[in-house]
């Protein structure tokens, strides 16, 4: 079998399916991956020195013939192997821990390489645990593991760097000969760039440190172009290959539409709708992004292509990640669309809807539906991040025969400028970065348990006087939801019946069924209870207008976009608002925290929690659907601006890159959206 970039690692001498399973958790699948597996650093063991002139602390390769081997156990039970290793000019002991096997290898007068620091044992003069690599007067190879600069890989059970190292380096001499650079020369000239073998043999076993910077120059920029190569080709596809219905909107009908809402729209909504609108115009279908604050009302922007949709005579669906929010969408377009005589279904896993609708909205149980869709020309998908790829592809099939859905994504996470550029670069982006008029930003405070009591005794009197209503927010002690945490929660909700006898209290967590949790929430909005305890699965974008006062427990342990997310919860009606942040956490906590007391923009308090925490915590970005890069970062600027534009220069005059194959299958290789799924 010939090896390739696209051979299974199965398949590469030495490797086979066990280490193959193991190469696996690496997310290390073909030789293309074994190769992309980047050193995280390099021991520089390339100072080879004779034995005579060794000093301790120095990192060193030696080269000598092995006299003596023992084994011996010390006193605390440790298993002990040393060896005599001698060389022209002097001797030295080498010592390791508990690898008995040892004794196998390193046989008295073989000879020897063996690399690492010297330090003192004693009173002596030792090489403590080494690597080690045999040395073979037949193949006289040049060294792999000693007398260089030497890569270690992240490894895994059972993986150990230098057996990757030696794999690596058979992939290297044998898929490198033949290795075409698809980068263009002319465009490796004007941006400095190494060529790709040279970079890919220099990452692994660079000769010296310095030439490291290019190697990873160059493969940082490869990552970054790929990524914008990727989503140009995708935008260019949808334009030039798929068609989808042309939905224009008469004035008159806008007119209408704008005149059935009960609130005027905000410069920023009547910027996207004009945007969205124009998109639907087009013969292609559209693929937009709308990115706006938690309570920015992306809802009513949706709206309004689904009613275009309608007004063509076909139809628009909605889909949302839970059940509650697909019910409250429901509700939310019910009452926009009822005075416009378009009927709104709903389908959710216990809840479905029969007949003939305009729009439809549910959860991924949409997915399943074959008979309810007739002509779907509009899907529009609440907070992306929740969905697979694969389903929404299922739904974008949906549509009718050869004509593909204009799809919009509504999402309240904040995305970083250079992610939309390269990552998101096959949507257009849509954002919403004001607030509807008459909203009262919510007065937050951060809240010492010393103050607990005086807050529970003001939080009273606030449902007294105001009759507002109230969200505790518990924090999950892990990622998902598991019977401790609920157990937690149980146990506050002792605590809050206690401390707030006179009120009822309700609870919400991601353990109870989809009904329970419709009926608790229900219940809240209908007031029949003042207070709700809930896990933070108290769904991004529920709107209960009457809900006043959030209080969150143990809030250092949220990222500030995470607790102003959870904020945006209240101060959607007209009623004065209030964040309680209570917290045990030091200072270092507490100084964090109380940003949000003078911060109100989540853009804002995403970049704090960027420079606390660093991207990928943020962002979640895997959780997003935005691949991981390996050696470039979403924050280097400079290097995304520059392969934009080796984009722009090489797209600019041949579109559809006919005269760039290598390009064409580098696009085609589409990885870009599967790491999520
Ligand atoms: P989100 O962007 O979080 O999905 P929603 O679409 O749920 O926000 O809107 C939040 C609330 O704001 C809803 O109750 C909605 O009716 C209301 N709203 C939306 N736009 C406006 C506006 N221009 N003026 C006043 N209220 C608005
Ligand atoms: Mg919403």
């Amino acid at each position: 079998m010939e090896l390739t970039l696209d051979t299974p690692v199965r398949f590469i001498p030495r490797v086979g399916p066990a280490m193959a399973g193991k190469l696996e958790i690496l997310e290390i699948r073909s030789a293309r991956d074994f190769l992309y597996h980047i050193p995280f650093r390099y021991n520089d063991y390339s100072l080879v020195t004779p034995l005579a002139r060794v000093q301790a602390g120095e990192t060193v390769t030696i080269k000598g013939t092995v006299e003596r081997f023992n084994a011996f156990a010390t006193k605390s039970g440790k298993r002990l192997q040393e060896a005599k290793v001698r060389d022209d000019s002097g001797v030295i002991s080498v010592i390791w821990f508990n690898q008995p096997f040892l004794r196998s290898v390193i046989k008295p007068g073989i000879t020897i390489h063996l690399a690492g620091t010297v330090s003192w044992f004693g009173t002596k003069l030792v090489l403590n645990s080494p690597e080690y690599e045999l040395f073979s007067e037949q193949t006289d190879e040049p060294t792999l593991h000693t007398g260089r600069i030497v890569p270690v890989y992240p490894a895994t059970e059972g993986v150990s760097s230098k057996w990757m190292r030696g794999r690596i380096a058979f992939l290297l001499s044998n898929l490198l000969p033949t290795l075409v650079d698809p980068l263009p020369e002319a465009l490796r000239r004007t941006y400095r760039l190494m060529d790709l073998s040279t970079a890919l043999s220099t990452i692994h076993f660079p000769s010296s440190m310095e030439e490291l910077v290019d190697a990873r120059s160059r493969l940082a920029f490869d990552e970054l172009f790929t990524l914008q190569l990727r989503a140009y080709t995708q935008k260019r596809e949808r334009e030039t290959q798929l068609t989808a219905h042309r939905l224009p909107l008469t004035g008159t009908d806008l007119k209408t539409f704008w005149e059935s809402l009960p609130f005027v729209l905000t410069n920023d909504q009547e910027q996207a709708i004009g945007e969205l609108l124009s998109d639907l115009k087009r013969t292609y279908p559209m693929n937009r992004l709308l990115v706006g604050d938690v309570g920015s009302g992306k809802t009513v922007v949706a709206a309004a292509v689904m009613y275009a949709a309608v007004k063509n005579n076909t139809q628009a669906v909605l889909m949302a990640p839970t059940q509650i929010l697909a019910q409250q969408h429901f509700q939310t377009l019910t009452t926009v669309f009822a005075s416009l005589g378009i009927r709104v279904g709903l389908i959710t896993g216990s809840h479905k809807d029969e007949g003939q609708f305009d729009v439809l909205v549910g959860t991924h149980a949409l997915l399943s539906e074959s008979t309810t869709f007739k002509k779907v020309s509009v899907v529009v998908v609440d907070e992306q991040h929740r969905f697979g790829v694969s389903q929404r592809t299922t739904l974008m099939q949906k549509g009718t025969r050869k004509k593909t859905p204009h799809m919009l994504t509504m999402t309240a996470t904040p995305i970083p400028r250079t992610v939309a550029k390269t990552a998101m670069g096959h949507m257009d982006l849509s954002i919403l970065s004001v607030m509807p008029r008459g909203r009262t930003p919510v007065k937050t405070w951060v809240v010492p348990e010393s103050k607990r009591q005086s807050a529970y005794e003001w939080i009273t009197k606030q449902i007294n006087q105001t009759g507002g209503q109230v969200f505790v927010i518990c924090p999950l002690i892990e990622e998902s939801e598991t019977l401790t945490s609920v157990r937690a929660v149980k146990k506050e909700l002792e605590v809050l019946k206690a401390v707030f006898s006179q009120y009822s209290v309700g609870l919400l967590h991601g353990r109870m069924k989809p009904k329970e949790k419709t009926d608790v929430l229900e219940a809240f909005r209908d007031k029949k209870h003042q207070i709700l305890l809930a896990t933070p699965v108290v769904e991004v974008g529920i709107d209960i207008p009457n809900a006043t006062i959030m209080m969150i427990e143990a809030s250092e342990r949220f990222g500030l976009s995470q607790l102003h997310q959870l904020r945006g919860r209240v101060g959607r009606g007209s009623l004065a608002s209030y964040c309680l942040l209570f917290t045990s956490g030091g200072d270092e906590a507490v100084e964090r925290l109380k940003l949000l007391e003078t911060e109100a923009s989540g853009p804002n308090l995403a970049a704090a929690d960027l420079t606390r925490r660093g991207a990928g915590d943020i962002m979640g970005t895997r959780q997003h659907g935005i691949p991981k890069l390996k050696i470039a970062s979403f924050g280097d600027t400079t290097r995304i601006q520059e392969a934009q534009d080796a984009l722009v220069g090489i797209t600019a005059e041949d579109p559809d890159l006919h005269r760039f194959p290598l390009l064409r299958a580098l696009a085609q290789n589409s990885t870009i959206e599967a790491t999520k799924d």
